[in-house]
């Protein structure tokens, strides 16, 4: 029988009202045999969610060696929920055992990691599926680096002999047994991982919207739903603010091809959408775009220098000392005698007069200066590849708006176009972009 590998999110999971939904959806497909959760997220704005609260533990332990006053919100979450569900499950022993060893063990990923294990647990009783702790099969270093080529091996052969399982998200074991995480909103991880191992035909994402957004509905008015995108679109709009999805699921599923179907558990009969290889290209002759994204907190370190350009090596010294101060950077536009650096200001914290400093010694330019309250605006799209006229439209929106771009840059793969504007013009620019292609 084939297999679908289906994760809930925070909201899924949230109260016993949306875990009803979800044992439905579960029940509703045979073929939905491996679950993974995330552990309980806001119920209303305003709300707490569950990896928060024990986010706090960790702080009370910290502090006073002891978290009972916090863990009360999180016994009384999991107790309420369980009543609710009215489950034959006595979670006193097993919240008791949590914050015991919350206390012993001491550490911020393993107090992190148990709204999912808990949460996997109530979701495993409610369905009838058997409990597969994510400690025993996903596997890191002692390090807390994931070992995806291990895990996938591991993973596979655990699940050959179990016909339904709920695998918590979010974590996994080392070696010695210690618990790490992956980073907020890992649980996307943990589902594609196991969507891969056990060869799913679909890696089905459940959350509380219907589909990924062409924009942000914070900023865009009723943004578009997109029906279908390459994986490699989803790429560039998650790690360019769209956060439907972990920017790093898409890695386990790519590589076996695995689509993966972005659904909503309060709507489930939106067919949300569908995240592919290869989006076919008469799709994309109906679009020139196919989303927006952007994020705000970035800096243009700005190096001016005549006669750069012939001077052997000149962008490697810049580079190397970024490097040397441990400073990833993200976009590198130069003309013929000036070179762009772009860098998230939490990257440059502190370290910008060093950074100067340096790279004045090293390349001794005409003027260096650093210049902040930058943000980045990504659009992208397959479509806009060999079809002229993308980026005169953007501009054109953008210079309507009376916006100026401080920088552009287009790779030559042609997927997305970004522009760097003031961080007071980015809400406009965003809509600007946005409405010129809608
Ligand atoms: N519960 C974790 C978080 O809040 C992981 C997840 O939900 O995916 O980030």
């Amino acid at each position: 029988m084939a297999v679908k590998v289906v994760k809930f999110g925070g909201t899924s999971m949230a109260d016993a009202g949306a875990i009803n939904q979800v044992a439905d959806i579960v029940k509703s497909d045979p073929e939905r045999r491996y679950v993974v959760v995330s552990a309980p997220g806001k119920r209303f704005s305003g709300d707490t969610k569950v990896t928060d609260l024990l986010y706090a533990c960790y702080h009370d332990l910290e502090i006073n060696g002891e978290c009972s006053a916090t863990f009360a919100k999180i016994r009384e979450r999991f107790e309420g929920i369980v009543k609710d569900l009215g489950l034959d499950l006595d979670m006193k022993p097993i919240l008791d055992e949590v914050e015991k060893k919350m206390v012993i063990n001491y550490s911020v990923d393993y107090c992190a990691s148990r709204g999912e294990y808990l949460s996997a647990i109530v979701l495993a009783k409610k369905l009838g599926f058997e409990f597969v702790d994510a400690e025993k099969i996903m596997i890191f270093d002692v390090n807390g680096n994931f070992m995806s080529e291990q895990t996938n091996e591991l993973v596979a052969k655990t699940l050959k002999d179990i016909k339904c399982a709920v695998i918590p998200g979010f974590y996994g074991a080392d070696g010695t047994g210690s618990i790490h995480t992956f980073s907020r909103g890992g649980s996307d991880i943990t589902g594609a991982v196991v969507a891969r191992a056990a060869d799913a035909v679909i890696y089905e994402n459940w959350t509380d919207v219907d589909g990924f957004m062409s924009a942000d509905p914070r900023i865009v008015e009723n943004p578009t739903i997109i029906k279908k995108l390459s994986y490699k679109e989803l790429r560039e709009l998650a790690y360019m603010g769209a956060n439907v999805l972990h920017p790093e699921a898409v890695f386990p599923v790519k590589a076996s091809g695995i689509p993966i179907n972005i659904r909503n558990t309060f709507n489930p009969q939106a067919p949300g959408t569908l995240i592919v290889a290869e989006v076919e290209e008469d799709e994309f002759a109906k679009r020139q775009i196919t989303g927006v994204a952007g994020k705000k907190g970035y800096s243009i370190i700005f190096i001016e220098k005549e006669l750069m350009n012939s001077e052997l090596g000149f962008g490697r010294r810049v580079l190397s000392v970024l490097e040397y101060y441990n400073i990833l950077f993200e976009h590198m536009p130069s003309g013929i005698g000036t070179l762009s650096i772009v860098v998230s200001d939490s990257e440059l914290a502190g370290k910008e007069d060093v950074v100067l400093e340096r790279i004045r010694n090293i390349v001794k330019p005409d003027n260096i200066e650093i210049k902040s309250g930058i943000s980045l605006i990504s659009t992208v799209g397959h479509g806009m590849s060999f079809r002229p006229g993308t980026a005169a439209k953007l501009c054109e929106a953008l210079a309507k708006a009376n916006i100026n771009i401080r920088m552009i840059d287009q790779g030559s793969s042609e997927l997305n176009i970004i522009v760097a504007v003031a961080t007071q013009d980015y809400e406009k620019a965003v809509n600007a972009i946005y409405h010129a292609f809608a």
